[in-house]
């Protein structure tokens, strides 16, 4: 007889051969994974995904700063950068949050 612990249905069994002893169950809880969060505001991501087994493009979204940033950061990084561009404002006015995305590009 299965512990206690080990005889919810939310714990996977895992059948396992082994040498002289047969068959042998393992017990593994589901692992969740902890939410992604932006690098500027730490809003949690959404569509982002960590499973090794998914391929590139479906693991963050496929835009400019997907997976890193949310919607909002990511388009005042495009418009600061944009504006560096134009020269309309200089590096020295842009907060420092922004820096390292906008300095990237530049
Ligand atoms: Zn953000």
């Amino acid at each position: 007889m299965p512990l206690p612990k080990n005889r919810s249905r939310s714990v996977r069994k895992i059948f396992r051969r082994v040498p002289k002893r047969g068959t042998v169950v393992h017990y593994k809880r589901r692992k969740k994974g902890k939410k992604h969060h932006c690098a500027i505001c730490k809003s949690s991501l959404q569509a982002v995904h960590s499973s090794s087994f998914l391929p590139s493009s479906q693991k963050a979204p496929n835009r400019k700063f997907g997976g890193q940033l949310c919607t909002k950061c990511a388009s005042r990084v495009i418009v600061i950068r944009n504006r560096l561009k134009e020269g309309l404002i200089k590096l020295e006015e842009v907060e420092i949050k922004y820096l390292p995305y906008v300095r990237h590009g530049v």
